[in-house]
């Protein structure tokens, strides 16, 4: 099936076409700026190079129909029609508490999707305008909500509380959630697939390493803890978040900076983490490059990062009780060897060797950098959230989960 996968931001339309039957993708593209004056469109459709044009678009439904043009068009078409499009799938960041998986698009979800807006009002508004502009310009298309959250949904009442007064969840759904759940699941498969293991069988941890990162717990296939809360700012230090602290330091900030909520939850989700306590960037690339140079702050940062992913590997060892295989993904799982043989180090006493030679050589491709000695695993596994989506999208059209 052709799966039109479509993630909205509020100025940006990002989407791939994929078929799921090869798990091509046949065309990919991304319009930004909608609604601000200029609007700029690039994509990579078929074989073809990357193409960059301006286009009128006042909202996301002007912005569908350019794309949509473009996908059957004599130049750049990968489609002879729209009719091709087998269904579209979507993906919302917040799911709240209302989905366990990906669902069907039916006016009660569309309401609940609205409903958890409170939850992530930066997200799932213009994930809803997406689906809002592709009901209307493609009416008779089945289209599908894959969300961020519900994969973590199976986690148990222990790991997703706070121990606040109570009132505040039952008030304000005040609770730990999780995100990357897409990214998490696939790489979960992935990984049992390579180990030749039903997923139901094993225990993973899957470290999500990228700009923003998250650790999960995952037994017999189900989330049993993430690193990532209530939002994406708890959990390991990440590009410009700060992960976990004490909440009084923020409030201890507030007081004596005389900050604003609004102005203390920029310091903690932009200016923080991997860039502000190394002050020089948030691409671990130009942090590994000034440690090797000897930066006193860019050697601190690596430190502290890997100190809080180890803290969570080591935490969900202890719950989950075996480990069959950490898994590590997205962008610095995926290629930065330093971060990964940093947070493996001295673990041969809980059944993990890292292969240093095979490790330092791997980047970006499915690969067992353990010895064979080595009894758990330790995997890299490239993610890939747009194919996941349109995989799900399929399997709820068909019936499964
Ligand atoms: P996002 O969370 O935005 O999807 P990615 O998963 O693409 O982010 O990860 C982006 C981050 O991955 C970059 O900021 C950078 O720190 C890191 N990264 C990418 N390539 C490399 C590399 N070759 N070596 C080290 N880090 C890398």
């Amino acid at each position: 099936m052709k799966v039109l996968v479509v993630n909205c931001g509020s100025s940006s339309l990002k989407y791939q076409l994929i078929e799921t039957k090869t798990s091509e993708v046949l065309a990919k593209g991304l319009v930004e700026r909608i609604g601000l004056g200029e609007v700029e469109y690039s994509f990579t459709h078929g074989q073809k190079p990357k193409t960059k044009i301006g286009i009128q678009a006042k909202n996301h439904t002007e912005a569908l129909k350019e794309v949509l043009g473009k996908l059957v068009s004599p130049d750049h078409g990968v489609l002879t029609s729209l009719d091709e499009i087998g269904a579209i799938g979507h993906r919302v960041v917040h799911g709240g508490e209302s989905f366990y998986h990906s669902a069907l698009i039916t006016d009660e979800v569309i309401k609940a999707i609205e409903a958890n807006g409170e939850l992530a009002p930066l997200h799932n508004p213009p994930n809803l305008q997406g689906i809002l502009a592709c009901k209307e310009v493609l009416p008779s298309k089945k289209q599908v909500a894959v969300f961020d959250t519900a994969f973590h949904q199976t986690m148990p009442e222990r790991s997703y509380m706070y121990a606040l007064p109570y009132e505040y969840y039952e008030k304000y759904k005040i609770r730990r959630y999780g995100f990357h759940g897409t990214s998490h699941r696939y790489v979960a498969m992935k990984a049992a697939e390579f180990l030749g293991k039903p997923l139901e069988s094993i225990n993973l941890i899957t470290c999500h390493l990228g700009n923003g990162s998250s650790i999960t717990a995952i037994a017999g296939g189900k989330s049993m803890d993430t690193s990532m809360g209530f939002t994406p700012l708890e959990g390991v230090v990440m590009g410009t978040r700060s992960g976990s602290l004490d909440p009084a330091v923020l409030l201890y900030i507030m007081e004596k900076e005389n900050l604003t909520p609004k102005q203390m939850s920029d310091l903690l989700n932009k200016k923080s983490g991997i860039l502000g306590l190394s002050g020089i960037s948030n691409d671990m690339r130009e942090i590994n490059d000034a440690a090797d140079k000897g930066n006193h702050r860019a050697k601190l940062t690596l430190e502290v990062l890997v100190h809080s992913i180890r803290r969570y590997i080591g935490g969900y060892m202890v719950e989950l009780g075996r480990v069959d295989a950490i898994v590590f993904t997205a962008g610095i799982g995926e290629n930065d060897w330093v971060v990964r043989e940093m947070c493996m180090a001295n673990m041969e006493n809980w059944g993990f060797v890292l292969d240093k030679e095979k490790n330092r050589t791997t980047r970006g491709t499915l690969t067992d950098i353990s010895l064979s000695s080595s009894k758990g695993k330790i995997l890299v596994v490239p993610t890939n959230e747009e194919l996941m989506i349109a995989l799900e999208t399929q399997w709820v059209l068909e019936g499964k989960e």
